[in-house]
């Protein structure tokens, strides 16, 4: 295989002159941070997915910290989530003292299986996060059947899938928070970032003061002056800069475009991969449109005669950046440590053995997807 003269990643932004002018703005103004843009950006996000609320935080992982402090979960509680994450999805109901409980994943979608969650579900279940791997949605409504049942909350962990759509709709109104993430490699960006949209005022509330210091202003002028505040409870300083902001709403311009060239990418992939039996292309649920965030494939490495190893660091040779998502959470050794043991979720330790990620994102050239698959090819 020729080598690629430039190294293609997995993963990219798209910065163009107007973000840049839109940050440079925002830099000559006189809020730096939580000033005019940072609710300019929450609407902006909340209208795109049809939400009554967004709370912007310091990145994705601080929102959902911030969702599992709304949610009430604390010590003792048990919150469930997939091992095919990003560790965040885990961690933070680990912040809040929870035990986390892993429930295996649906071999064809290799989202968080409907029938595993309900396996999973004792009196102590608090909540369930599932994540919208790879950008595919979620069976958001099988989930919140199981929850309502049971009690729970949903936090749905939508870090990969904003403009994704489940049964039509833009993912964010059917969990009772949903995150998303404005990481560089995430649909759209603001270097770091993450909001929480949600249609529950009280959940919204208890965001606003988690998010800075938990400190409130609003009952007290009149009575104490202006000067006056108090903090009622433990909060963080979890606040998005106006910096960030003006990005995040200079980009969301561009999110549908963004999104189609993903689709039209993906497209490309599984046109060509339907030659090649040795690698399986990802399936989508019915009544769902992916955002295609990452594109992961299914090596069957018996046939290749190579192990993923040896393909991955044969691909990173010949300059094409694939990378593999995720490893279980429970095999890091923190989690191990406290006490999971392998196979615990055998789908999704299976799965995990042969997992590839191709490059996907915006910017890339139909010659680039020509180029990774003629590496298998040849
Ligand atoms: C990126 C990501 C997060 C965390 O987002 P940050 O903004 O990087 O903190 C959480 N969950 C998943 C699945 C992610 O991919």
């Amino acid at each position: 295989m020729e080598k690629r003269k430039k190294f293609l990643p997995y993963g990219q932004q798209w910065i163009e002159e107007d973000d840049i002018n839109a940050v440079v703005e925002t830099l000559k103004s006189p809020f730096l941070t939580t000033g005019p843009k940072i609710q300019e950006f929450e609407e902006t996000i909340a209208n795109y997915v049809g939400a009554k609320y967004a709370v912007a935080f310091s990145n994705g992982t601080a929102a959902l910290h911030g969702a599992c402090y709304a949610a009430g979960i604390g010590e003792g509680d048990e919150v469930i989530t997939t091992p095919i994450t990003f560790a965040s999805s885990a961690n933070c109901a680990r912040y809040m003292g929870a035990t986390i409980v892993f429930a295996d994943i649906d071999e064809h979608t290799y989202n968080i299986n409907p029938a595993e969650i309900e396996k999973k579900i004792t009196d102590k279940t608090k909540a369930i996060i599932p994540v919208d791997f790879t950008g595919q949605p979620v069976d958001i409504d099988a989930i919140m059947d199981v929850a309502k049942k049971n009690d729970c909350v949903v936090i749905e962990d939508g870090a990969h899938s904003l403009g994704a759509e489940y049964k039509g709709e833009k993912v964010g109104t059917r969990a009772d928070m949903t995150m998303f993430s404005f990481h560089p490699v995430k649909p759209v960006t603001t270097a770091e970032g993450g909001v929480i949209v949600t249609n529950n005022k009280e959940f919204y509330d208890k965001m606003i003061l988690f998010r800075s210091h938990g400190i409130t202003h609003t009952p007290y002028a009149e009575e104490q002056g202006g000067w006056y505040y108090e903090m009622i409870d433990l909060g963080y300083n979890y606040r998005m800069t106006d910096i960030q902001a003006a990005l995040g709403i200079s980009q969301m311009k561009k999110i549908d475009s963004f999104i189609e060239r993903r689709r039209e990418l993906a497209a490309k992939y599984t046109e060509l991969l339907q030659d090649i039996p040795y690698i399986k292309a990802p399936k989508q649920l019915e009544n769902t449109e992916s955002g295609w965030h990452l594109y992961s494939v299914q090596l069957d490495t018996k046939q290749i005669g190579k192990s993923r190893k040896q393909i991955f660091e044969e691909m990173r040779e010949a300059n094409i950046g694939v990378h593999v998502h995720y490893i279980p959470v429970y095999w890091h050794p923190y989690y191990q440590q406290l006490g999971y043991k392998k196979g615990l979720c055998p789908i999704a330790e299976k799965w995990y053995e042969n997992a590839l990620t191709l490059p996907l994102f915006p910017k890339m050239i139909d010659k680039d997807v020509e180029d990774v698959i003629n590496f298998f090819t040849k």
